[in-house]
């Protein structure tokens, strides 16, 4: 059975300004033991996703429809009860930043421990050694004395592998992981996801990986969703995504990854940001900011289908993408090339949209006829 099933997920949030649309139609799914990244700008609709799957949509937001099946049973039709006993202990989520996430008066073995008595019923001893052993396993140094530690005493990478080990503490079925690194150092980004890939084999414990930075996924994920303006655009083996990206956006997100030894000047950014989700643009929600958009972008909205067949994808289709190109509607196409050159330290991959600019990035296009 399927671990986490969505299907036709959408979220609104009615604010004094217009109804936001958070999420559109969105479906995915997530086996055990998978990472699955999800993977887009800031109010592409990833964490509304998450909290959606947690079922933490407050007020001015609302479910709109779709189902949410975790392990066979729809959570948006579940009891105050039900969820809550699954929330942080079949599923867990690390938030964004640790420094909230931690009640700052309580110490963060307390939290720990206190979580674990909650879900899986531990007397008071059981339970600090378990926190303890977690605070060890997440590489908090003399684990027994920090214990009693404030979340002020600890450092910000020490407190972002203390919520690690609080949502692991139950061992879940499913973590969930919101931009975990966004308020850590690069050297401690490196040693959470670490401890993040590490842990989740250890326990055999799907993630699911939110962040902005594909270069995090390629990291950790088995499998990729590109989301934009609250719809996912691309999905894919992270492999397959890198080697052969589909849609412009996966394109422009890619080229504006920083690498080491890259000698650009500026890095390439995608023309723009991200619409007003109140008022969104018609046709394909990208066009305003993609190099390859005609005509028939502005007013056709393109759906996700298998890039070779320019059909529905069947349920077994790994990758798919939504762009009228590949339903035949684009005049001149994307003009694209993905080279994947060797590098001293690792492998590269280069993909250079045609209008120069993106010459020296790891995508680069190698066609000139195409302006911003
Ligand atoms: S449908 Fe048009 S605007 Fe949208 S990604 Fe494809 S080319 Fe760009």
């Amino acid at each position: 059975m399927t671990l986490l099933e969505v299907t036709d997920l959408t979220v609104k949030f009615y604010t004094e300004k217009g109804v936001v649309n958070a999420v559109n139609d969105l479906s995915f799914s997530i086996e055990r033991g998978d990472t699955f990244g999800v993977v887009g700008e800031s109010g592409a609709g990833k964490s509304v996703t998450a909290h959606s799957v947690m079922r933490l949509i407050e007020r001015p937001g609302h479910i709109e429809s779709g189902e949410i099946l975790f392990k066979g049973e729809n959570i948006l039709e579940m009891s105050e009860a039900e969820i809550r006993s699954i929330r942080g202990n079949e599923i867990s989520m690390v938030f964004q930043d640790a420094q909230t996430a931690l009640n700052p008066v309580y110490p963060v073995g307390e939290q720990i421990a206190e979580m674990i008595r909650h879900h899986l019923d531990y007397g008071k001893a059981d339970a600090k050694e378990r926190t303890i052993q977690l605070l060890d396993t997440v590489g908090i140094p003399d684990a027994p004395t920090r214990y009693s530690d404030y979340p002020h005493e600890f450092s910000g990478g020490m407190q972002q592998r203390a919520i690690i080990a609080m949502a692991l503490s139950c061992d879940p079925d499913l973590l969930i992981c919101d931009e975990p690194t966004t308020a850590v150092d690069v050297t401690t980004e490196a040693k959470v996801l670490a401890e993040i890939e590490s842990l989740a084999a250890e326990f055999d414990t799907a993630v699911q990986l939110i962040t902005h930075d594909l270069g995090i996924v390629a990291d950790i994920c088995d499998r990729v969703m590109v989301m934009y303006a609250g719809r996912p655009v691309e999905k894919a083996p992270v492999e397959e995504l890198y080697y052969d990206p589909k849609h412009p956006y996966t394109v422009g997100l890619m080229s504006s990854i920083p690498r080491i030894g890259d000698d650009r000047d500026r890095l390439q950014t995608i023309p723009g940001t991200m619409p007003d989700l109140i008022e969104l643009p018609s046709g394909c929600t990208f066009h305003p900011r993609c190099p390859y958009a005609e005509e028939a972008c502005t007013r056709t909205e393109p759906a996700l289908v298998d890039p070779e067949t320019g059909t529905e994808p069947t349920n077994d289709a790994e990758h798919i993408a939504a762009c009228l190109e590949y339903t035949g509607e684009l005049n001149a196409g994307l003009d694209y090339e993905v080279q994947v050159r060797e590098s001293t330290t690792d492998e590269r991959v280069e993909a250079a949209p045609e209008s120069g600019s993106v010459a020296e990035t790891e995508l680069s296009s190698t066609d000139g006829d195409h302006d911003d």
